[in-house]
């Protein structure tokens, strides 16, 4: 049997955020019958299936530990021969979290991928850098660009087959235009292609943009891996259990995919839910077969703001600021990893400070740099009055040698990933024999 896809909407469509309302109240019954054959809310929804944007906030969060606890398939609601993929998240817990997608559910996850200011087309060649084991991102990034015609580059990052050595090489070798990673990647990579002699803002000239997504971003940070390689980042939202959540206007905002899902924030401590303001996001996704959810509880900390923009998409704008926004005390200050973050970016670029750590205790904040010798007294300096200012704090702002917190053995190993064997020759070493990574 073959599928009719769904005219789905497209920014542009709708005029204002009441149409955009509209759009979303029109898909809720569609994406409620739909979540009503799934045994996890067959069981809790019972007759009472939401089929109403009143009716949807009388209906209790779906939390990560309902996922976990549906294992592996308690959220299916098409058989299981109409699934195309199953995924699990990056959790760190151990108890899997799985996510499935029908073919149709692809069509919708890779649209919402591609609506990006810097559009993919045949002539790109797209480096992905992020997951391919389990996760959807890989993938979901792999399938949009070859939708594109693009030419895939599959890097993944968690291989050891693909050393940032050989990273920066087909970066370089293949004039790659666009990548997708973690922002940390970017930075990474300008360490490892100074260590293999090039220059990145320089000796890429092919390169466009660097999508970037999965971990939190302060402007400052943006703007530092923008400057050193000299082309435009883009920055995306999403999950494994959602696809692609937001992406960024042309105007270079963060705009919530509401046309594709509704959107609600959770203050954990009150209990309230709101359509817009600061606390975890909880998403309805409105156009999905194979694992249909109703107020997923993403725990994630945003704001969300429905404001004009001059993109004219009438899409709320989001702030991401997850794990990174979380506060360690330090005297009577406050320390989050996006401020510091914010402070060590905003540091002068010929610094060439890209790496660092920090270990906040009641009593003292400890800020670790990579730094050249000769900009070491001046950043440290720098970067002490900066948290003074911004938090009140008086730091101990330490200058470590380049290569400490990122070893450039790590920036210049090259693969070696061998093939399993089990016969050796006299002198040959045979220690890994099946072990063959
Ligand atoms: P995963 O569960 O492994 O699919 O990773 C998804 C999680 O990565 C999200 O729930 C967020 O916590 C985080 N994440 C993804 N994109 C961003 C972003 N642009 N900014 C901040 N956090 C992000
Ligand atoms: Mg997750
Ligand atoms: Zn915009």
């Amino acid at each position: 049997m073959t599928m009719t896809r769904p005219a789905r909407p497209e920014p542009g469509q709708w005029r204002d955020f009441r149409e955009l309302a509209a759009l979303q109240d029109a898909r809720l019954p569609v994406i409620a019958d739909a979540a009503a054959r799934a045994p996890f809310y067959r069981a809790r929804l019972g007759d009472a299936v939401p089929r109403t944007r009143q009716a949807l906030r009388d209906t209790g969060l779906t939390t990560k530990r309902d996922l976990r606890e549906a294992y592996p398939f308690g959220f299916l609601a098409v058989p299981r021969e109409r699934l195309a993929t199953y995924h699990e998240s990056s959790g760190t817990t151990g108890v899997p979290t799985a996510s499935y997608y029908t073919e149709d559910d692809w069509a919708d996850l890779t649209h919402r991928y591609a609506r990006k200011r810097v559009g993919i087309g045949a002539a790109d060649v797209f480096l992905v850098r992020t997951p391919y084991a389990l996760m959807i991102t890989g993938h979901l990034a792999q399938a949009t660009a070859r939708r594109a015609g693009a030419t895939v580059v599959p890097g993944d990052n968690r291989s050891l087959a693909m050393p940032y050595a050989r990273v920066v090489r087909l970066l370089h070798d293949l004039g790659v235009t666009l990548s997708w990673s973690l922002p940390t990647e970017p930075l990474l990579w300008a360490a490892a292609a100074r260590w293999a002699g090039h220059q990145p803002g320089r000796d890429f000239p092919a390169l466009r943009a660097l999508f970037v997504g999965g971990e939190p971003l302060t402007a400052a940070r943006r703007a530092r891996i923008a400057e050193i390689w000299a082309v435009p980042v883009v920055e995306e939202y999403g999950s494994t259990e959602t696809g692609s959540l937001a992406g960024e206007c042309p105007y270079e905002r963060l705009h919530l995919w509401a046309d594709r899902a509704i959107f609600e924030v959770h203050d954990p401590r009150t209990g309230t839910v709101s359509p817009e303001g600061r606390g975890q996001l909880v998403v309805t996704p409105l156009y999905r077969e194979a694992m249909p959810l109703l107020r997923y509880d993403i725990e994630d900390d945003v704001e969300v703001r429905y404001e004009d923009c001059p993109c004219e998409w009438h899409l709320p704008t989001v702030r991401v600021s997850g794990r990174a926004g979380v506060g360690y005390p330090v005297g009577r200050a406050t320390i989050t990893q996006s401020g510091l973050e914010e402070l060590v970016f905003g540091l002068p670029l010929r610094y060439e400070v890209m790496f660092w750590r920090a270990r906040a205790r009641p009593d003292g904040l400890r800020v670790e740099v990579e730094v050249p010798d000769r900009h070491r007294s001046a950043a440290c300096g720098e970067l002490r009055a900066a948290i003074r200012a911004g938090f009140g704090v008086d730091a101990e702002v330490v200058g470590l040698v380049p290569g400490t917190l990122v070893p450039y053995q790590v920036l210049t190993a090259q693969p070696d990933v061998v093939k399993p064997r089990s016969l050796f020759g006299p002198e040959e070493n045979w220690d890994n024999a099946l072990l063959y990574h």
